[in-house]
């Protein structure tokens, strides 16, 4: 049962969060100026927000953490995407699963923004099937020697940490996935191929090549054997940080859609109904997203409300993208305005961390796991 209270703080953060992303710059392709954006981000505190202030992080909880994702992807949603991987899916495992000595050396870093992270699951192998994977691990002496490559692994250009998710024996499936954690100069680690992609752009998506890696037994993330129940819960809290990725593309085209109206006063009841439908979109996204960060504030488990929003909210930023695009013909495909770019971007929400279709599968295992 959700507890909420306090609800207009989160909206005062809301505003302070906006004023303070004023000089975040809009990209449409990998370069430099994603640096600028995370350096100004770093200042602010904002590559760490969950994480406990002893750990360098600001010491706020999930929804904060949400509406700081939201509001940086309503701007650039390249960036929005670099901070919710280095957060979500690097941070956060070392966070619960690390050793303090990990958490010292690591998650500081990583959470003053000194550092940015990097998660490898998917492989050419293994995306949707997380239990797939063929990343191989051998333990000998005091070193996992690493054999494989890792692909579509955003942040990868500019992380300097990356939690790696392997296998020790194959035969074994899930109960043989470990993760280890990973720096960018370990012997036998090198970063392959950047991605030439559709959408978000301005984030770096690569290839992780491991021959003979050599991952020191210090570099072991929690235990042998227990990696795959430490990517669900990641992913679980991952998919909160893309839902609120997603609602800021969704309320950057609505902004357009209403600004559309505003200028040609159409009054018309075609593009009434479409602006009731995205209102009542956004707000059913928005809500979802919060509930699914209010639920995971308290500790619980939330695979159902966080699949519940990330494909709610994906699906939306889709559709109203698609939505502006029309109402604004020709001028809306043009790289003039910034619309065609977000209608690239949203395409990604529906894909990453989980496609549509495995947020279903997520939501109806839950649903039945559930009734008595
Ligand atoms: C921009 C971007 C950034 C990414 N960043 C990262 C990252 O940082 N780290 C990382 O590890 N990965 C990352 N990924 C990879 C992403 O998580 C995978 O793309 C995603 O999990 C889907 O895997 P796949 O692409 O291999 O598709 P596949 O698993 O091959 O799926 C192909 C199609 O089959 C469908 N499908 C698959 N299985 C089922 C099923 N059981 N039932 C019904 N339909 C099914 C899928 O829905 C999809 O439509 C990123 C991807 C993108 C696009």
């Amino acid at each position: 049962m959700l507890k909420l209270n306090n609800f207009k703080k989160y909206l005062e953060f809301q505003e302070e969060v906006k004023e303070n992303l004023k000089n975040l710059k809009e990209l449409d392709d990998h370069s430099p100026l994603l640096k600028e954006n995370l350096n100004l981000l770093k200042e602010k505190g904002y590559l760490g927000v969950p994480y406990p202030k002893e750990y360098g992080g600001l010491g706020l909880d999930y929804l904060h953490y949400a509406i700081v994702i939201e509001e940086i992807s309503q701007i650039c949603p390249s960036t929005g995407l670099a901070v919710a991987a280095h957060t979500s899916l690097c941070a956060f495992p070392i966070f619960k699963y690390g050793n303090e000595e990990q958490k010292r050396k690591y998650l500081i870093p990583l959470a003053k923004g000194e550092k940015i992270g990097a998660m490898g699951l998917t492989e050419p192998n293994a995306g949707s099937d997380a239990s797939a994977i063929e990343l191989k691990a051998k333990k000998n002496n005091n070193f996992y020697i690493l054999n494989g490559t890792k692909r579509y692994i955003t942040n990868s250009a500019e992380a300097e940490i990356f939690v790696i998710i392997g296998t020790l024996d194959k035969t074994l499936g899930k109960r043989g996935i470990t993760a280890f954690i990973i720096e960018r100069n370990f012997k036998g680690f090198n970063i392959g191929k950047e991605e030439d992609k559709l959408g978000v752009r301005g984030s770096s998506t690569c290839e992780l090549i491991f021959e003979d890696c050599l991952c020191p037994k210090e570099n072991l993330l929690g235990k042998e054997g227990e990696g795959y129940k430490y990517i669900m819960e990641t992913l679980d809290g991952g998919r909160i940080s893309i839902a609120a990725f997603s609602l800021g593309i969704a309320k950057r085209a609505y902004q357009k859609i209403i600004e559309w109206e505003k200028k040609n006063e159409t009054k018309s009841e075609i593009v009434y109904k479409i602006i009731a439908e995205c209102d009542t979109l956004i707000e059913s996204a928005t809500l979802l997203t919060y509930y699914s960060a209010l639920l995971k504030n308290q500790g619980e488990r939330a695979d159902k409300e966080s699949a519940n929003a990330k494909l709610y909210a994906s699906e939306t930023a889709m559709k109203i993208c698609d939505y502006a695009l029309s109402l604004y013909g020709y001028y809306g495909i043009s790289k003039e305005l910034e619309l065609e770019k977000f209608f690239r971007d949203a395409k990604i929400c529906e894909i990453g961390e989980g496609t549509s279709e495995i947020m279903k599968l997520i939501i109806a295992k839950e649903v039945l796991k559930n009734l008595k």
